[in-house]
């Protein structure tokens, strides 16, 4: 079996552990590959190689950094369908998805070339005579970047790209779930970016993770991962800028007035693609007292006919689970759904045989604070929730701690702009689902989902710099802004 290694100041290095962890096809169990179990003196090595590249990169012209990031976009392009299949074979997404994932990838990279040639920063006049006020954005050093396993490649250039244009250099540490998408884009970006910019360490939270966030060298941490872990991150991070980007339990509300044959597409769409593992899955469908038992039934149809499968095969719909584990929390949230009184209106059983697959599954007759009303399950679990009117659909949208996406189907303008003004959530979307991000506009929650950065567009940019104020005094004497 190939191993793989890790990627240090330009060179691909065995790893001081002399350790290594198989990476596993979530659709038959077979191992990919081999990979380098990173330790701290690893990810030592890897910031002190970032933080001798920092000062040669950050004075690199921002439109030549732009340049660099045209080429990459340009070989993500050219090795597209490469990296989608060998991503639905570490991960399990079907491959139309996976494409999908390369794409945002592309795309944000090209956005974020452009961007080297804005980086704006503003001017503003002075109080003063004489005196001319600007601000400037500057990099930020040596940045951790920090990915989980359901978008791995597309999370990653959501953080590689921006830090990129804006100066910085890199320690990225990707899930252990998915090393070998991390390493393919690595190579990809090792043609273009010059050597020590950007470090790869794979391996474990404990081993990598916990190291890279409390290393005194590290300006700024960019995390997208669960909530649990993005707690420990902030609090163990010391002084850094922080970035979270965190889990949710986001709601589509459909309204009497829906179309109710697109409002089930978008159900299907949002909560059992990627089997349910997207920070915005839709987990919970709010739907008017007047259409629930139409709309249940239509959805029923609908999921019945979902082809469950290896997500390289043409006709699958809904693949595998990212591991073992993910099944077995997925399962029990079927037990606790039923302890708490909700009805299994389909699904609920682990499938048997070789991979990680479960049946695509929807719980009716669910109150607004059972727990998996509440909870992130990030399976293919879909719960029902009734609801008299928009107040109240709006009211149970907003009774969870997360609030990441959201989306209200309805033919009314009123219903659609109440929904977006009241739903606390970072995205809103009016008649389609809850996924769906393009990359120049900005990705973020509220709440427990995140701390308030925001990804992608021209606020992704916020989180890899820092604005200096500049007071420019050409007045030739001493003059005292708020005194004089
Ligand atoms: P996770 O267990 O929190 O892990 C995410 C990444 O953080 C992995 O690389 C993991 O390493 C590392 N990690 C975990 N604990 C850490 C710690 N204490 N210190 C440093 N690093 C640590 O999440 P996941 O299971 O990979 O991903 C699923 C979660 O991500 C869901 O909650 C989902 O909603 C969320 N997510 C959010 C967004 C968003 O943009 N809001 C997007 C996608 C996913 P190991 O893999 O080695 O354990």
């Amino acid at each position: 079996m190939k191993e793989y290694k890790l990627y240090i100041d330009g060179k691909w290095v065995s790893s001081q552990s002399k350790k290594t962890f198989l990476s596993l096809n979530p659709a038959n169990e077979k191992p990919i590959g081999k990979f380098q179990a990173g330790n701290s003196d690893d990810v030592e090595q890897a910031v002190e190689a970032a933080e001798k590249a920092f000062e040669q990169w950050s004075e690199t012209p921002a439109p030549k950094r732009g340049e660099i990031l045209f080429k990459v976009a340009a070989l993500l392009r050219k090795n597209k369908e490469r990296l989608a299949r060998l991503m639905t074979m570490e991960m399990g997404k079907v491959i139309k998805e996976a494409r999908g994932d390369v794409q945002e990838a592309i795309d944000i990279a090209e956005y974020m070339a452009g961007e080297g040639r804005r980086l704006f920063g503003f001017t503003t006049p002075s109080e003063l005579k004489d005196k001319v006020c600007m601000t400037i954005r500057r990099p930020m050093g040596v940045v951790a970047l920090i990915t989980p396993w359901n978008f791995p490649i597309a999370i990653p250039a959501w953080k590689i790209m921006p830090a990129l244009i804006c100066g910085n250099t890199i320690v990225f540490k990707p899930s252990s779930d998915t090393p070998l998408c991390a390493i393919e884009f690595i190579k990809i970006l090792e043609q273009a970016v010059p050597k020590g910019v950007i470090n790869l360490v794979t391996g474990s939270a404990e081993d990598v993770g916990i190291p890279l966030i409390k290393h005194r060298k590290i300006k700024a941490i960019s995390f997208t991962g669960s909530r649990d872990s993005g707690r420990f991150v902030i609090e163990n991070a010391g002084i850094k800028k922080v970035g979270l980007e965190l889990g949710g339990k986001n709601p589509i509300i459909v309204m009497d007035d829906a179309d109710l044959d697109l409002a089930v597409d978008g159900v299907i769409w949002g909560g059992y693609g990627t089997t349910g593992q997207r920070c915005t899955a839709a987990s919970r469908v709010i739907v008017h007292k007047k259409i629930k038992s139409k709309f249940q039934e239509l959805l029923v149809q609908r999921i019945r006919k979902l082809k469950v499968g290896d997500g390289l095969k043409k006709e699958t719909d809904v693949g595998p689970l990212i591991n073992q584990k993910a099944v077995e929390k997925t399962h029990s949230y079927i037990e606790v759904g039923q302890k708490e009184g909700a009805r299994l209106a389909i699904g609920g059983q682990k499938i048997k045989g070789k991979g990680y697959f479960y049946e695509p599954t929807l719980f009716t007759d669910v109150i607004c604070d059972m727990r998996i009303a509440q909870e992130e399950i990030f399976g293919p679990v879909v719960s029902l929730l009734e609801a008299e009117d928009l107040d109240e659909a709006i009211k149970i949208a907003n009774s969870v701690s997360y609030g990441l996406s959201s989306s209200i189907y309805t033919s009314s303008i009123r219903n659609a702009w109440i929904a977006v003004q009241k739903i606390d959530a970072g995205l809103t979307y009016v008649n389609s689902s809850t996924i769906g991000s393009e990359a120049h506009l900005p990705f973020g929650g509220v709440k427990e989902t995140g701390n308030g950065t925001r990804e992608a567009g021209i606020l992704g940019i916020d989180e890899f710099s820092e604005f200096k104020t500049v007071y420019f005094d050409y007045s030739g004497k001493l003059q005292k802004a708020t005194i004089d």
